[in-house]
């Protein structure tokens, strides 16, 4: 992936103690997360960032928003969410004696960001993600999706929720005629 954003710093460079606000909107393209999922990007995304002059070090933070989509862990249908992540830095000079802990080393006068929003959004990203609570996902023997069509197979993983709920059906209905009779 190539850059996706770069902050000029030039009109702060002898400025220390001001900041400088960016809106930018910004196409971020695909990529791949954790679990090889396929994070789907609904661009643009809008960026809003505040970097300040520390001195020779430029902080950044702020902002980025935007909707993505994901593929339903059962299901595989995309679902398209908002996302709304955070994002700080502290950007030092490369070659600094005594660099901040987790700081970030640049070079000239650009900030490469991309790093650092890449980051944000794969922070952001749900570790279980289901396209409603009650999906049904896809029959394990003809791959259809259980959400919007039936199918006759014989599943071998029934339900054990439903069959205790059958059972009790079964108890309850057996209960209520032993009573009828007396
Ligand atoms: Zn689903
Ligand atoms: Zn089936």
């Amino acid at each position: 992936m190539g850059s996706l954003f770069k902050v000029n710093i030039s009109p702060l460079q002898d400025a220390p103690g001001e900041t400088m606000e960016i809106q930018t909107k910004l196409s971020i393209p695909n990529f791949t997360g954790e679990g090889n999922r396929l994070i789907e990007m609904i661009n643009p995304w809008l960026l809003e960032l505040q970097v300040t002059n520390l001195n020779r070090r430029f902080q950044v933070s702020g902002n980025l928003t935007g909707n993505y989509e994901l593929a339903c862990d059962r299901c595989l249908e995309k679902v398209r969410m908002p996302m709304e992540t955070e994002l700080f830095a502290l950007f030092y000079p490369e070659g600094d004696r005594n660099p901040p802990e987790e700081g970030v080393a640049f070079t000239g006068d650009e900030l490469d960001l991309t790093p650092l929003l890449l980051e944000a959004i794969t922070l952001k990203l749900p570790m279980k993600n289901l396209c409603a609570e009650d999906c049904k996902g896809l029959c394990p023997v003809c791959g259809i999706n259980l959400n919007t069509q039936t199918c006759t197979c014989e599943r071998e993983a029934f339900d054990p929720r439903l069959a205790a709920l059958l059972n009790w059906k079964e108890q309850e209905g057996g209960g209520r005629s032993g009573q009828s009779k007396d």
